[in-house]
């Protein structure tokens, strides 16, 4: 079979493929950390959708957590043998953020609408087309006979949306990876599918409580403002980093680390007295090639001059931590080879970037394995009425294919 065939047989699966999502979408898969039950009965959706449409390897690894009712949360494999030894994956996760407020939503978040060529409802976008678009992708080879290039294992992992724990994080502890292995992360994108991301900015969320001492208003002098040390102490430091972590990568964007200060904790009830204490957060992204740790020495420093011209207390901590993973190589095999099917699909040569958010991607870079981030998504995860163009779930699915395939397509 050709690329060309092959791409048509999946574009037959259209309307398949589009059910399947919306039935999936019709099981919540929220997890308890925002008042969820977690991925079993989605878990339990998906295997047998796995077995319908032919594909027999699957295996459910099991992470145990007592804050579901079921006390488990299920990681699914799917596999189908390849040719080589060689192995390529794709990874997506299960589990969605809340629906949030539902009168924001025009169809019910969980009654998911197709209304010309989008499906809405929560998880639609994030990450369940891409769930959908790898599984066809693979579907396709099995019931065309072709036995992929390497061997082809899709990855549906829990609780990507909250600390990974159970995901991710839980089957990589299970070695089940090996080095050489090829991965790609379909959780972030852009709507024209043309971008591989290969590296993410180091991201540090932290904590400043500033402590002063509490008086009336119109006696300011026999207290110290925690509101204004704050202001001063805020403003210093995001000047200072900007000016001296100022470097640029053109694989970001925007290409230089961003130094942003963002929520601020209520402090006094009323206007008439000095705030004694005041707590305020930074959420920093970071370019690779700086060390977060000589960042934070910076902003101690910064912190140490303020208390001393002031007679305040600065404490600064981290609330979040993620140093970047070193960065898949843009000549690497997954991004060659993914970029390779982009092109056959779509007739455009990907480019290669760098994102501020963390991704699923990073934990397989720190492990020396090969991982590259795409998908064609619209953008709209985590908002109201959120949707998948079904254009691009199929075209996505194409993608999943001609890469499985690998060199095991003939030519027309
Ligand atoms: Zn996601």
């Amino acid at each position: 079979m050709d690329a060309d065939s092959l791409m048509r047989a999946v574009a037959e699966d259209e309307s398949k493929m589009v059910n399947s999502l919306v039935a999936m979408l019709r099981v919540r898969a929220v997890g308890p950390e925002n008042e969820g039950q977690g991925e079993a009965e989605r878990g339990i959706f998906l295997v047998n959708l796995v077995k319908k449409l032919g594909l027999k390897t699957i295996e459910v690894l099991e992470s145990n957590d007592s804050n579901v009712p079921t006390g488990k949360r299920p990681n699914i494999i799917v596999r189908l043998k390849g040719r080589t030894s060689r192995n390529i994956w794709v990874v997506t996760h299960m589990d969605t953020v809340p629906e949030g407020d539902l009168s924001a939503w025009k169809y019910p978040p969980y009654e998911p609408k197709v209304v010309s060529g989008k499906i809405y409802g929560r998880g639609a976008e994030d990450n369940g087309q891409e769930l959908m678009a790898s599984l066809y992708g693979l579907k396709a080879l099995l019931s065309n006979g072709i036995t992929p290039e390497c061997s082809a294992n899709l990855l549906f992992v829990s609780d990507e949306e909250h600390g990974n724990t159970h995901g991710i994080d839980f089957v990589l502890a299970q070695k089940i990876f090996k080095k050489g292995d090829l991965v790609v992360v379909p959780d972030h994108g852009e709507p024209d599918g043309g971008t591989i991301c290969v590296v993410e900015k180091s991201i540090a969320w932290l904590k400043v409580d500033v402590i002063g001492r509490q008086t009336h208003a119109s006696t300011p002098d026999s207290g110290i403002n925690a509101l204004e040390v704050a202001a001063r102490f805020m403003t210093d430091t995001v000047d200072t980093l900007r000016k001296k972590y100022s470097a640029k990568d053109r694989l970001f964007v925007p290409p230089t680390s961003t130094f942003v200060a963002t929520k601020s904790d209520p402090n006094v009830p009323n206007i008439n007295t000095v705030p004694g204490r005041q707590t305020f957060y930074f959420d920093f992204r970071v370019l690779p090639n700086y060390d977060l740790d000589v960042i934070m020495a910076s902003i101690e420093a910064i912190a140490k001059r303020w208390e001393k011209k002031t007679h305040a207390k600065i404490k600064v901590s981290f609330m979040q931590r993620a140093d970047a993973a070193p960065r898949t190589p843009e000549n690497s095999e997954i991004v060659k080879r993914l970029a390779r099917a982009i092109r056959t699909v779509r007739g455009v040569k990907p480019k290669t970037e760098g994102i501020g958010g963390g991704t699923c991607a990073a934990p397989f870079r720190r492990m020396g394995i090969e991982a590259a981030v795409w998908a064609t998504i619209p953008g709209t995860a985590h908002d109201a009425n959120e949707y998948a163009n079904v254009a691009d779930m199929v075209a996505d699915a194409q993608v999943y294919a001609i890469l499985f395939a690998g060199n095991s397509l003939g030519n027309p």
